[in-house]
């Protein structure tokens, strides 16, 4: 049973004061956490859950702080067992980043063994309810980050918890986080005008998980897809047959599915509806560094220069 006090990384160096006897003894026999990161002189370790966060945040952080994802490029993120080499290195962290919004399901459980402080980054954004019959039916849509407006919001969540991390860089952190989100907004106007063009009957954008209702909002595409939310069962018959009827009628001249996951069942609707996969979209995750996709805003770029080739039929 996770302790209360564990919760957060100020009970836990209190804790570890009341216990320290135990602890050191425990350093002795290897299975203790050891001296802290700053009493070893390192820099705070910041985790996130996945690699969008992880770029978001050293956008904000710059030097002062090390980041590392949880989720490697690529990783299915919804439904991820961390292993015990992420336990291990959660046990070092100072803090760690999440969504929120039921995105990370994981979460709860890691968080309890990894003892640090946490900080839930789309804290204060407004949510689109996810649509239709499903058990997420009407739960707020997590994929919060994919809408620049939102995005802005999660800068200032990092921002306050980096601030609060480490006090001493305050000025930094809002420096960097107002040059940041000025660049997020750009892109967001840059992206929006790359299919500001597009004839409302080609305003269609299907995809395998429903992880783009922010985005499909910001850009005033309709959106359908195969699965609300990655899980177990991906991609049903009715679900298969319902998103053929829509692709046919509409004659959408392509489709698309995610990175991180299989695409087995589009191929199945691009097949039988007379349309085609207009390749991968990134949501999840980012690429490796020397993918097309190693930041949050290449992700955007990518992505919309993605929707807009396939919509736009130029490469057909
Ligand atoms: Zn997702």
């Amino acid at each position: 049973m996770p302790q209360p006090w564990i919760r957060s990384g100020r009970g836990r160096r209190g804790a570890l004061a009341l216990l320290a006897a135990a602890a050191a003894a425990l350093v002795l026999a290897g299975c203790g956490n050891g001296p802290t990161r700053g009493e070893r002189g390192l820099k705070p370790l910041v985790l996130t859950t996945f690699t969008v966060l992880a770029d978001m945040t050293r956008q904000v952080a710059g030097d002062r702080v090390e980041v590392a994802s949880i989720t490697r490029p690529g990783t299915e993120i919804h439904g991820y067992e961390p292993t015990p080499g992420d336990l291990k290195r959660a046990a070092g962290a100072d803090l760690v980043l999440e969504n929120g919004l039921d995105l990370e399901r994981w979460f709860e459980q890691f968080i309890d063994r990894a003892e640090a402080d946490r900080a839930t980054l789309s804290d204060g954004v407004t949510t689109i309810p996810i649509r239709g019959a499903s058990e997420y039916a009407g739960k707020p849509n997590p994929h919060a980050w994919m809408s620049t407006a939102n995005a802005e919001i999660y800068i200032d969540n990092i921002r306050k918890a980096l601030t609060e991390l480490d006090p001493e860089g305050r000025d930094e952190y809002a420096r960097r986080a107002v040059d940041y989100k000025s660049r997020i907004r750009k892109v967001g106007e840059e992206v929006r005008r790359d299919l500001a063009d597009l004839p409302r009957a080609q305003r269609a954008l299907v995809t395998c998980e429903g992880a783009f209702s922010y985005l499909a909002r910001d850009l005033d595409l309709e959106e359908r897809y195969l699965w609300p939310v990655n899980a177990d069962q991906q991609g049903t018959p009715r679900q298969v047959a319902d998103l053929i009827t829509f692709v046919r009628d509409r004659e959408v001249p392509a489709i698309f599915c995610e990175t991180t996951v299989s695409d087995k069942s589009q191929r199945q609707v691009a097949r039988e509806a007379g349309s085609r996969l207009g390749g991968n979209l990134y949501v999840d995750s980012l690429s490796k560094p020397d993918g097309p996709v190693p930041s949050y805003l290449d992700l955007l770029r990518v992505d919309v220069e993605t929707i807009a080739r396939g919509l736009k039929g130029d490469a057909r």
